[in-house]
């Protein structure tokens, strides 16, 4: 199979538009100086061989833990930073080689929700010159129109346009978030990749601004490349997901396939740590499940093992898996697959 083919069968039969945004074998290493101990240069494989696809109103959750390279691909992406190689196509223009010049005119279509919105948002601007920023950048129009809009945004994420004097720290977590993504949306963009957007706020506003996720993305046909380190807060929005691990993709799916079954030990690890969900059936279906309990530390990914990544924490791992890297490999149930001996197929 060719990489494209292999990144054809993760699609699901549910996300039917046009491929928006497709990244092949993108990779992102950071050299780091040498220091007192090692006096080589040392590489640091943040992301290593990532392809995927996503469509158009789709959401593609990507989870793992923290270090496993989400931000770093999330920022690659959107071409935030450059890579160190592979391709990344938007809306059916590559832009990975574009100079900021040329990535300019096709800023507005992909845009960033940070994790932290205490510290993405200016705590000296006032939460309307905020939003209007990249308004202004990109030339929206006078400033009673840019004016009109900001107000329209501050209703659309639900906060009130009278707040619009107050500085961020004059709102609470929730609200803040709410802000970083009304700045997201001014500028009417395609695909939002949101970096962990609700993991700074409070168990209990996390609902909240996950239900404004959704119907943003119902009201205006968004795509979202939706970053987590949390399997259950992806699961909510997510119509497939990526499991990454030291900066690879280990396994993609569609979020029911891969609630239901998971295929990679490492998967199910992250699964058996997702707390009971209480779904009104009084099966709560963590506690159906076996505690899987991870051995180790995650690797350095400057010294990532031999063969699988996963192999050194694997409690299934054999032989092969020291000697050879699994690639990412569709399976008969349509999901993808890096590791020689799936849990399922
Ligand atoms: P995640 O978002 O999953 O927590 P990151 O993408 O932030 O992971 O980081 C992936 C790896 O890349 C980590 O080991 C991190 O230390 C490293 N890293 C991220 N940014 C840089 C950088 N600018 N220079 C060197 N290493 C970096
Ligand atoms: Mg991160």
């Amino acid at each position: 199979m060719t990489a494209q083919e292999v990144v054809a069968v993760g699609q699901t039969p549910s996300s039917g538009g046009e491929v928006l945004l497709r990244a092949t074998d993108v990779s992102k290493h950071y050299t780091l100086r040498p220091d007192g101990l090692a006096r080589r240069r040392r590489v640091l494989r943040a992301v290593d061989g990532v392809s995927l696809e996503v469509r158009t109103g789709e959401t593609l959750g990507v989870v793992g833990e923290s270090g496993c390279g989400k931000s770093t691909l999330g920022r690659c992406l959107v071409r935030l930073t450059e890579l160190t190689g592979g391709r990344v196509e938007f809306d059916g223009k590559d832009i990975t080689g574009l100079s900021s010049r040329r990535l300019r005119p096709l800023r507005p279509g992909m845009q960033l929700v940070f994790q932290d919105p205490q510290a993405s948002l200016n705590p000296r601007r006032r939460a309307g010159d905020i939003v209007a920023e990249p308004l202004l950048v990109h030339r929206y129009g006078d400033a009673a129109a840019v004016r009109r809009r900001v107000a329209e945004l501050f209703d659309v994420v639900g906060l009130s346009s009278a707040h619009r004097d107050r500085y961020p720290h004059e709102f609470s977590g929730g609200q803040r978030q709410r802000i970083g993504i009304a700045r997201a949306l001014a500028t009417e963009p395609k695909l939002i990749v949101a970096d962990e957007p609700v993991s700074a706020l409070d168990v209990s506003i996390q609902a909240q601004v996950l239900n404004l996720f959704a119907d943003l993305q119902e009201r205006f046909g968004l795509t979202y490349v939706f970053i987590a380190h949390d399997l259950g807060v992806v699961r909510h929005v997510s119509d497939r997901i990526a499991v990454m691990y030291l900066g690879e993709i280990v396994e993609l799916g569609a979020t029911e396939a891969l609630f239901g079954a998971p295929a990679h030990p490492y998967t199910e690890v992250l699964l058996s740590a997702v707390p009971d969900i209480d779904d009104g059936t009084g099966t709560a279906e963590a506690s159906r499940r076996e505690r899987v309990v991870l051995s180790g530390e995650v690797p350095n990914p400057v010294n990532k093992p031999t063969g699988c990544p996963f192999r050194t924490r694997c409690a299934h791992a054999r032989d092969l898996c020291a000697r050879e890297r699994p690639s990412l490999t569709g399976t008969a149930s349509g999901r993808l697959v890096a590791c020689h001996y799936p849990l399922a197929g």
